[in-house]
């Protein structure tokens, strides 16, 4: 009897590192200083290296791609670089692949939009950040209020899919400040919004400066505040939240970020990414490319001395101790806060744990803050997403090993 098995449907992360200039908060790879001799010797190690995953690790599990992203750094800055990469990947992309390239507003241009509609780019991601003077001055970026104007009024006749980025609680923004913004994004109808609130990580310029006291960031209660501001302005235009920091029009939700959250796995290259792949335990590696262009431009080749995956370089492997505990930790982490919610019979077959409500989560249960379907999916109210960090950490003392629950006979 002939039977037709679907092939693994997973994703494809490429970064591109290089920006016109930076910003004072980002914790990306990326570098603003470059030439087109460094661009071209980036893509041909990123040939290179997609060739190797493709021959060592997509070919052999028959693997296609549901979701292609190029992710930044600022892919936006090229067009008829991706062209091979496009050759190489023809194979394997499902013919209704989402495919996201992230831009910034000054690279949408005619001849870019049409350049990457030719290529087979259905989606662009637009890091917009705010619409107000002072915050685009603070967040460092390189354009103004009237640049979003006329660049973003091009994406609506280009594309049928498109994402914007804002940040929100900036020293300095407020509660009537980020309604603005959200007013003004929504101008532009963009199918899916990505809200961030604002981080200080410590190697940026505004970590440093957070750090030593010269800039305040508002209380937690303010940030709860803006969040909760997104919530209820975008539900009143249609938008559904699928995520902490998503927001999506019906039939436009994000299908790569909807992989982070579902345990399915991706391969990722270039500088600073990072993937997960199956391994043949139940929780798979996590991989982490170098983060520094000269790095990352130096490293051995080939990237696996076999064909079987666990051979990828010692050096890719971000937890050589990885086990049930990690994989819970992040699994739970990213699933609680999203509308995907965390499916309890994976958690069951993979690290074997059985859910056991403290009581504190049983009352969380009874109010309705946490839902459990009868599919065994545990959903946490929206508006405590924000909080996930504190639900993650209650949730994790539910899952004892199942052995310790189930009575030996
Ligand atoms: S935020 Fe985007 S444009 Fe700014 S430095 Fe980071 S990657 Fe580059």
């Amino acid at each position: 009897m002939h039977t037709t098995q679907s092939p693994p449907l997973w994703g494809l992360y490429i970064h591109i590192p290089f920006c016109s200039e930076l910003c004072h908060y980002c914790d990306f790879a990326k570098t603003a200083r470059w030439d087109d001799a460094t661009v071209a010797q980036y893509f041909s190690v990123l040939h290179q290296h997609l060739a190797e995953w493709l021959t060592h690790v997509a070919v052999p599990r028959g693997v296609r791609f549901t979701s292609l992203y190029f992710g930044g750094g600022t892919p936006g800055l090229f067009v008829r670089e991706y062209e091979t990469l496009f050759t190489m990947l023809a194979p394997y992309l499902m013919p209704d692949a989402e495919i996201t390239l992230e831009a910034n507003p000054k690279n949408l241009t005619p001849e870019a939009l049409a350049g990457w509609q030719k290529l087979g780019i259905n989606r662009v991601s637009v890091g917009v950040q705010t619409f107000e003077e002072k915050g685009l001055r603070f967040l460092t970026r390189d354009h103004t209020p009237a640049q979003l104007q006329s660049t973003l009024s091009l994406l609506p006749k280009a594309f049928s899919s498109y994402n914007l980025d804002l940040i929100y609680s900036w020293p300095g923004q407020s509660l009537e400040d980020w309604k603005r913004d959200l007013e003004a994004a929504v101008a532009f109808s963009p199918t899916h919004l990505s809200l961030y609130n604002l981080t200080y990580a410590p190697q940026t310029p505004i970590g440093r400066a957070h750090e030593r006291k010269l800039i305040q960031s508002p209380e937690e209660e303010s940030q709860a505040e803006f969040y909760e501001a997104a919530q209820s302005f975008l539900a009143t235009k249609g938008y559904l939240q699928e995520e902490v920091s998503n927001w999506y029009r019906p039939g436009f939700a994000a299908r790569h970020n909807a992989l982070y959250w579902q345990d399915v796995p991706y391969i990722a290259l270039g500088a600073g990414a990072w993937g997960y792949i199956p391994d043949g335990t139940p929780w798979g590696i996590r991989y982490q490319y170098p983060k520094g262009l000269r790095a990352f431009l130096s490293m051995p080749s080939p990237l696996f001395s076999g064909s079987a995956l666990a051979q990828i370089q010692p050096d890719l492997v971000m937890e050589t101790q990885r086990d049930g505990e990690s994989w819970l930790l992040e699994y739970v982490g990213a699933a609680l806060r999203s509308h995907y919610g965390v499916n309890l019979s994976l958690i069951l077959e993979k690290p074997q744990r059985a859910f056991v409500p403290t009581p504190w989560v049983q009352q969380a249960l009874d109010t309705g803050v946490l839902t459990l379907s009868d599919a065994q999916v545990l959903t946490l109210a929206p508006q405590e997403w924000f909080r996930e960090t504190a639900w993650c950490g209650a949730l994790l003392e539910c899952f004892p090993p199942i052995s310790s629950v189930i009575p030996r006979p």
